[in-house]
């Protein structure tokens, strides 16, 4: 009941400053006549310095850099939230995904989670569950790839919703296309191991066909080496990291949280979220859960609404 309380508080909180800076906001596009149009171009588009809005020289206010750029982001804010609210509801959504800050300009250096260290960790990369901030956000990362849903493409992008993908070749490999519309859409694609095998099994030359192959399979596939890697299953050991790090893979996200399309799982005691919590989801559908993969969205992202917090692109933090 207590937590029930202090989500109400920190909701109030959110709505409040929200309606603030509307306020501000409106005051502004108003003094400069502004009808800015500059685009969100779909997930994770929200750091992107967007573009003055056009008009004759002249006419727009005299305005510091700075203070322009802000209310130019607000405004993208703003356009961003209506449009969520009208996508929201068309989804099925029991609410309007708040909206999320601005990205942080520097990323916050992230260090091993206590407990997760591997011996003589100096230089390998960290190992985390929770990336340091201390905005109400959370990152919602998907894993494998199994389920190839189109509709969760255009749900994600409709809400503006950013997320994450973790994929595992031997899953994928029947469609790399699928994944290469999602990372036009603003998706990062990242390390999830050739086969899914369990890595502490694995001797070092076999962990590093595993990370290193698929790093060279995403890279052909979608253009880039990855720089985030999570193992199966959350396991792994010193080899793990060393072989990580020697192609390429800088940080290891692995996660607090678990969305299904009926429930939560959690790993604190506390069973809630925390500002930067990682959350895990997969790529599945009804052949292996009780619902879709917009179902899962709409679960998750109503526990995620009601306790006040935002989903941001974890690329803009790790
Ligand atoms: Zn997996």
């Amino acid at each position: 009941m207590q937590l029930v309380r202090q989500n109400e508080k920190s909701a109030g909180n959110w709505h409040r400053s929200g309606v603030v800076v509307l306020a501000a906001l409106l005051a502004a596009a108003v003094a400069s006549g502004c009808a800015a149009e500059p685009d969100g171009g779909g997930t994770g588009a929200a750091g992107a310095p967007a573009k003055p809005a056009a008009g004759r020289s002249g006419e727009a206010a005299p305005q510091a850099g700075p203070a322009r750029a802000r209310d130019t982001y607000a405004e993208t804010v703003r356009k961003k939230q209506a449009a969520r609210a009208v996508a929201a509801k068309k989804w099925g959504l029991a609410k309007t995904p708040l909206a999320a800050p601005e990205p942080p300009k520097t990323k916050p250096l992230i260090t091993t989670r206590k407990g997760f260290e591997v011996r003589n960790d100096k230089g390998l990369p960290p190992v985390f569950t929770t990336v340091p901030t201390k905005e109400k956000i959370v990152f919602l990362t998907m894993d494998d790839g199994a389920e190839k849903d189109p509709e969760l493409l255009r749900m994600m992008t409709e809400l503006s919703l950013p997320y994450s993908a973790f994929v595992s070749d031997y899953v994928i490999n029947d469609d790399y296309g699928y994944f290469k519309e999602m990372q036009r859409r603003g998706v990062t694609i990242s390390n999830h191991t050739l086969n899914h095998r369990y890595l502490p099994g694995l001797s070092y030359a076999e962990q590093k066909r595993e990370i290193c192959g698929q790093q060279e399979k995403i890279l052909k596939n979608y253009g880039k080496r990855p720089t985030l890697f999570r193992p199966p299953y959350g396991n792994y050991n010193r080899d793990t990291l060393v072989v990580a790090k020697s192609c390429g893979i800088t940080a290891v996200p692995l996660w607090s949280a678990e969305a299904f399309p009926d429930r939560m799982e959690w790993r604190e005691w506390d069973r809630d979220l925390h500002p930067g919590d990682i959350v895990l989801t997969h790529f599945r559908g009804k052949d292996d859960w009780k619902g879709s993969m917009p179902d899962m969205i709409r679960r998750v992202m109503k526990t995620i609404t009601d306790k006040g917090y935002a989903v941001a692109k974890l690329e803009d933090y790790v």
